[in-house]
């Protein structure tokens, strides 16, 4: 085998997503050892209702006053405490453009939604759009590709039918507050007719402040959505957590 042919076949071969080894033949996203690891970080359970994470419907209270019902997610997303595959899974999903892991991650919310909408012909997967300057720098949209995969799985038509209508800064270092205004009335819904009436299951990557997804939940609300439960492989639970954390501290 000649040099060149050699390396391209190396490098032609999966890494594992959690720990960076090559990955045997048959596997694309995480070897042995960091799968078992996420199962058993994907076994936490929510803070507020002590079920485990796939069966919590929970939401950030700013959600709930914003015309979403539920919140179903797959794992806790956090870059201090929470598991390093998992993080490392989303940071592939944001910026790696890798199709194994939007199938996987699509694959692992799919399994939390399935059976749960008994009329999914009334039901439409809406994606939460990328903005224009993310796109410009990582070439993708994640949640479109997330959704396409998601769709196919849960058989629910993805209709993208929101688009942004302004530019918005990045939300990583802003605070709660200066969230909700970074990203009012961001979006806009392209087909009026295609949204009134239906059921929306909003998908987004990661759900922090939840002010994203909210005033996207106004918007399809104002299009005439007649339902909005929101849907994301990771939620990072800051404000409840820490809420909880006092209220047993209180207590001794
Ligand atoms: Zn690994
Ligand atoms: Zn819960």
């Amino acid at each position: 085998m000649k040099l060149t042919d050699r390396a391209l076949f190396l490098l032609s071969v999966p890494k594992c997503i959690g720990c960076g080894e090559r990955l045997s033949f048959g596997r694309f996203v995480l070897c042995p050892r960091c799968e078992l690891e996420y199962l058993a970080y994907k076994d936490e359970r929510c803070p507020d209702c002590a079920q485990y994470l796939r069966n919590c419907t929970c939401l950030p209270k700013y959600l709930n006053r914003n015309h979403i019902h539920k919140l179903y997610k797959v794992f806790r997303y956090s870059r201090k405490s929470g598991c390093p595959v998992s993080n490392n899974l989303i940071a592939a999903l944001k910026h790696g453009n890798n199709k194994y892991v939007s199938a996987f991650l699509a694959e692992e919310l799919a399994d939390v939604l399935r059976g749960k909408f008994s009329d999914p012909d009334k039901w439409m997967i809406v994606s939460l759009p990328r903005s224009a300057g993310s796109i410009m720098k990582y070439g993708y949209d994640q949640t479109r590709l997330l959704c396409k995969y998601l769709s196919a799985d849960i058989g629910i038509e993805y209709v993208p039918v929101l688009r942004r209508v302004r530019a918005t800064r990045e939300q990583k270092t802003l605070t709660a507050l200066e969230r909700r205004e970074n990203v009012k009335n961001a979006f806009c819904v392209k087909d009026t007719e295609a949204v009134r009436g239906k059921k929306v299951i909003l998908v987004d990557d990661v759900v922090t402040s939840g002010a994203t997804m909210a005033s996207a939940a106004e918007t399809l609300h104002d299009a005439g959505a007649a339902r909005i439960v929101g849907a994301a492989p990771s939620v990072a639970f800051s404000t409840t957590v820490r809420r909880i954390f006092r209220v047993k501290k209180r207590g001794g």
